[in-house]
């Protein structure tokens, strides 16, 4: 276990070198008029990595918030998401992002999700595209400076061997940002990454809006022994699994109590209670897309 237990200085090195914040705030689901204040309340109190999409119709805010809280946007660590019906026009689609944030660069810039998406009929995948050719066009943009990393989101390991195995495939993504938390631990997937190198990010960390993981008694007990809530327990589990994690709240609290993890750790014995609970629940799965990108196989 790791002696260092200044957590919230945390980083994990991706495979280009880039120190990514282990502890970073979610925007999804953050409406307008409260993600602004939100991102400004994170970065004030020692936040240095927020996490964004264009399908969360928010960058703009985002990047007003990011310019209120005072802190220079080097310090900052932003991430942000071509939407699935952007995958032919992945220039297009950061420009769009960069102008809604305000921003000459992001820090990581992940394809959302493996699904080239008709943006004329979104019950449809595109009939001449796919992640490859998506894929093709992300390798292209750190060139240019306006993206320093590139990365995946909800790949399945199927779809991670496809990617790869591809001679198109000369570089390998920074990161995957897939679903994480006790109730979908997915060790394959996660052993799968570690050894091609791909740093992952645990979204719905939590369990997301009204999480069930909120009334689990295994978690409860451990957050109530250690004094500490049953949030700061799975954000714990996430880091020390070494997973950057990305909490969402427009709480100004929860927010700040979502911080505090510095000096305390969970023991071995928590953090396996915590990866064996029986329940499993995914709260994205791939039914509202046109193809299958969920296989079983990150079980
Ligand atoms: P989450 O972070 O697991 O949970 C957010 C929910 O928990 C909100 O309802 C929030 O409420 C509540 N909450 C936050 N802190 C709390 C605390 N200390 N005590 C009690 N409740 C608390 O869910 P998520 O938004 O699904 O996931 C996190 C982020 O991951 C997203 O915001 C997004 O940036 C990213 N994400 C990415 C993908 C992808 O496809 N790549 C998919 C889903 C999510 P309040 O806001 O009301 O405080």
């Amino acid at each position: 276990m790791a002696s260092n237990l200044e957590h919230t200085k945390k980083t994990f090195t991706l495979n280009t070198g880039d120190k990514i914040p282990a502890i970073g705030l979610g925007t999804w689901q953050s409406s307008k008029g409260q993600v602004r204040d939100a991102v400004k309340v994170a970065l004030q109190k020692g936040y240095r990595h927020i996490d964004t999409a264009l399908a969360y119709g928010n960058e703009e805010e985002v990047g007003q918030g990011i310019k209120d809280s005072g802190i220079p946007r080097e310090e900052i660590w932003v991430t942000t998401k071509l939407d699935n019906t952007w995958h032919h026009r992945v220039e297009e689609g950061i420009s769009t992002s960069l102008k809604n944030l305000g921003m000459d660069y992001v820090d990581l810039y992940l394809v959302h999700w493996p699904s080239s998406t008709d943006p004329n009929d979104t019950s449809k995948h595109l009939p001449d595209w796919d992640f490859i050719k998506t894929w093709q066009e992300m390798q292209k943009l750190p060139a240019s400076g306006r993206v320093k990393n590139i990365g995946v989101s909800n790949f399945a390991i199927k779809n991670l061997e496809k990617l790869l195995n591809d001679e198109s495939c000369k570089t390998v993504p920074a990161v995957n940002q897939v679903e994480l938390h006790p109730n979908c631990p997915s060790p394959k997937l996660l052993d799968y990454c570690k050894g091609k190198g791909i740093h992952c990010t645990a979204y719905s960390c939590l369990g997301s809006t009204n999480s069930p993981l909120a009334k689990d008694e295994t978690l409860k007990q451990i957050a109530e022994a250690k004094g500490k809530t049953t949030a700061q327990v799975l954000l714990m589990w996430g880091i020390q699994r070494g997973t950057s994690v990305i909490p969402k709240s427009v709480t100004a609290s929860r927010i700040e109590s979502n911080f505090e993890l510095d000096g305390w750790e969970l023991t071995q014995e928590e953090m396996d209670k915590l990866s064996s609970l029986p329940d499993r629940f995914k709260v994205c799965g791939d039914g509202w897309l046109p193809v299958k990108v969920f296989f079983g196989d990150d079980e």
